[in-house]
């Protein structure tokens, strides 16, 4: 969140992504924060069930989204690993995308179903690249 402060960001996204940001993310933010958070809910007039209801788990079938709340804004994230082979080790670096929204990473993150079980174990939500 550099280049945009919490108000825009906040105003921005649908009552649903504001639900998934409040439930996974609000705790991550100083009290001041936490409390515009809050704020944007009341003033969309989205209370405690309304935000179950538009939380409710369902599966995501666009491979660009994110599987959890179904957005398709992700910050990249950039791990290294160490591969060893019989002559060594090797680093590479691995990429995955964190959901800007509800923090899922599903390259990291425990899977949500047996669907994004499969597609973890095939490494799909995550690209390599030589170091
Ligand atoms: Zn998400």
């Amino acid at each position: 969140m550099k280049t945009e402060t919490l108000d825009q960001f906040l105003q921005n996204l649908t009552d649903k992504e504001l639900s998934f940001f409040s439930k996974f993310r609000q705790k991550e933010f100083m009290p001041a924060s936490q409390e515009k958070i809050s704020e944007e809910l009341r003033k969309r007039n989205l209370t405690k069930s309304k935000i179950v209801q538009l939380t409710h788990p369902q599966e995501v079938e666009d491979n660009e989204k994110c599987p959890r709340c179904g957005s398709n804004n992700f910050q990249q994230i950039k791990d290294n690993e160490l591969r060893a082979t019989k002559y060594g080790g090797y680093e590479v670096e691995v990429n995955s995308q964190k959901c800007r929204i509800c923090s899922y990473n599903a390259h990291k993150d425990q899977a949500l179903n047996w669907k994004v079980w499969f597609k973890q174990f095939f490494r799909k939500y995550s690209w390599t690249k030589l170091k």
